[in-house]
Parts: structure tokens; sequence; C-alpha cells
């Protein structure tokens, strides 16, 4: 199959295991998440082995907590040529923790990401996308942290996340971080989810595609998709005790979402963040911080 053209869209996973997530949040215990079967460093070697295959580079978002356990990712995202950039350490969400335990959360999962690959971490996703105004003191974190770019707002409704009013497109923050929405589609005054994730997993290809097509033609932008290593994985150990709601938002079509990644891979050139907004995030004094160590 043939790609549809040579422009090049936006490609980001967000490395968590799926024990992790905000919809199983108040039914697994944190405590309880060393003693559970790991199955994120067979999913995201796998995700590696479809990308090569494919020849598509992408940002991975990982989580601190993950690379601690298993560098083997964190070696193989940078060997392969990917974007290596931060999810946060522990899968909080944002809007639930306090400034102190905010930049605790960010600082120890650049670090260890920093330690574990040699290189500066200049990119950032905020779990289940938890910016919005209420918290946009972030942004003075992730500035004194030294991050270029932060991909944590997704302007819809959600119960978990999104502030539809916010902007589509990217734009830099006062505190000069360049904040990037993943993808929406606008139509009538109402923004689509259409970025991936569970949306794209529960929804037809054919309606997916034409959503995506639609966006590429009629936007500027690089369309930014992402999805997670366990949303590949159908044989990952089930939550009975979850709610209908976030079963039916976690379990539903795993079984056929790797066939619909690899669609997307045949039918599209996918890039990282800092490839697509190479100009708006290089710095020359980001350089000469990793020069002087
Ligand atoms: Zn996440």
């Amino acid at each position: 199959m043939s790609k549809l053209s040579l422009r090049k869209h936006i490609l980001t996973v967000d490395v968590e295991d799926y024990f992790q997530v905000s919809a199983f949040e108040n039914i697994v215990d944190r405590a309880s998440w060393d003693s559970l079967e790991h199955r994120v460093e067979h999913n995201t070697h796998k995700v590696l082995d479809l990308f090569n295959e494919h020849n598509a580079k992408a940002t991975f978002f990982v989580l601190g907590w993950v690379a601690k356990r298993y560098p083997s990712i964190i070696k193989r995202i940078v060997d392969d040529g990917h974007e290596l950039a931060s999810h946060g350490y522990g899968h909080q969400r944002l809007t639930t923790l306090t400034q102190q335990q905010a930049f605790t959360d960010i600082e120890q999962s650049k670090q260890i990401l920093e330690d574990t690959s040699g290189q500066l971490i200049t990119g950032y996703r905020a779990p289940s996308f938890s910016i919005n105004s209420s918290n946009t003191w972030i942004y003075d974190i992730l500035k004194q942290l030294n991050f270029r770019y932060s991909s944590s707002t997704y302007p819809i409704n959600h119960d978990l996340y999104g502030e539809p009013s916010w902007p589509r497109t990217a734009y830099q923050t006062k505190q000069g971080i360049l904040e990037i929405p993943v993808s929406t589609l606008k139509l009538a005054s109402k923004n689509y989810p259409i970025a991936g994730g569970g949306y794209y997993r529960l929804l037809p290809y054919w309606l997916n595609k034409q959503a995506i097509n639609h966006f590429v033609k009629n936007e500027m932008q690089p369309y930014m998709f992402y999805f997670h290593p366990w949303e590949i994985d159908p044989k990952q150990p089930r939550f009975k005790q979850a709610s209908n709601k976030s079963k039916i938002r976690h379990y539903t079509n795993l079984n056929i979402m790797e066939g619909k990644i690899v669609k997307l891979l045949e039918c599209f050139n996918w890039q990282s963040v800092s490839d697509a907004y190479q100009e708006q995030i290089t710095s020359n004094n980001l350089t000469k911080e990793i020069q002087c160590g």
C-alpha cells in the first residue's frame, strides 16, 4: 500500500503499564504496582518493532517509574532513533497534586530519563492531559526544569481531561514553553477527539481515517496521534472490579488495535515532536547546559 502523501505527521506513545491508567486509579493501589504482572517492557519492544518495520519515527513519553525498572526500553528508544520524553514519574493527574508534589514528580522523572539515556529531556506530556486553567503553574515548573515543550492538553469535552475552549494549535505559553495540543477535528464550532487512544480503538477504522484525512486536508499543522503499549496487548490481566465505564474504555477492541496501528503506519509518514517543531524548541542555552553537564 502506498502512503497517501509525503507530508509527515507526529506519532507519540505514552509508555505506561496497563495498571497505571487513570481509569483504574481508584481500584489499583499504587503500593501493589510492583507485585502485579508487568507487561510494559514486552509491549514497548513490540511497538518499536512495528515502527522499525514501517520506517516510522516517534516521540515516546515514558514514565519515570517504568524507566527506572526497564532501562532496556530507554536504550532501544534512543538506539532506534526516536525521541525520548517524559510522562512524569508516577502517573498522577496534575489536577490532583500540589505544586510541590508536581515538581517532585516531574523532576524525578526527568532525572531518571536523563541518567538512563545520557540525553537532555526537553519534552513533557502530563498524565491524562491534565493541564487546564486550574494549574497553569505547571508551565512555571516545566520552565524551571528546562523543558522546552509540553503536549499536555486535549481541547475536548471529557470527564477526565480537556478544556474545549483552549487552543487547537501549538502556541508559546507566557513562560516560554511550547504547548502542542493533540489533534482535534473542529466541526460546527465543536471539537472532536481524533488523536488516538481509546477513541481510535473504539471507533471503526474507516471513520477514524476519514476524520484524519479531513484534518490533514484542512489544517496547516501536522496531525498528532497517540496511543499506549498496553493497547496492543489483548492478553493483559483484567480488573474485574472496575466499573463498566472503565472496562469499556480500557478493554474494547484491544484485539484489533495492533492491526489498526499498522494501517496508520502504512498510510502516513510519521516523525517525532522534536523533528516536527525543531525550530521552535531548539535553544542554544539547552545545548550549553548539556556540554557543561
Ligand atoms: Zn498516561
